[in-house]
């Protein structure tokens, strides 16, 4: 399945009680958010992405940690198996 990086939500705030979106997605996950959960990719995630389902009824939006270089805008990808993106709406 593919996922997409969606636009201009820089600005969405962390919910209360979590310090950022990686603390939010470790929390409700109860897994490590050290390494991007994109396919094949090794690097350290530096930031709880928003992303959503590509062509899916299903049009939640869901925080999954992604290394900087494929946390922009609009990238499509596919993410680990066992990745477990975590709803937010
Ligand atoms: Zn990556």
């Amino acid at each position: 399945m593919k996922w997409k990086n969606i636009n201009g939500t820089a600005d969405r705030k962390v919910p209360n009680g979590y310090k950022s979106w990686l603390d939010f997605y470790e929390q409700k996950s109860g897994k490590s958010a050290k390494v991007c959960k994109v396919k094949y990719c090794t690097s350290n995630a530096d930031d709880g992405a928003h992303v959503k389902k590509v062509n899916s009824i299903d049009n939640s939006w869901y925080i999954v940690p992604l290394c900087r270089s494929h946390n922009h805008d609009g990238d499509e990808f596919e993410l680990n198996s066992d990745s477990d993106p975590v709803s937010v709406r």
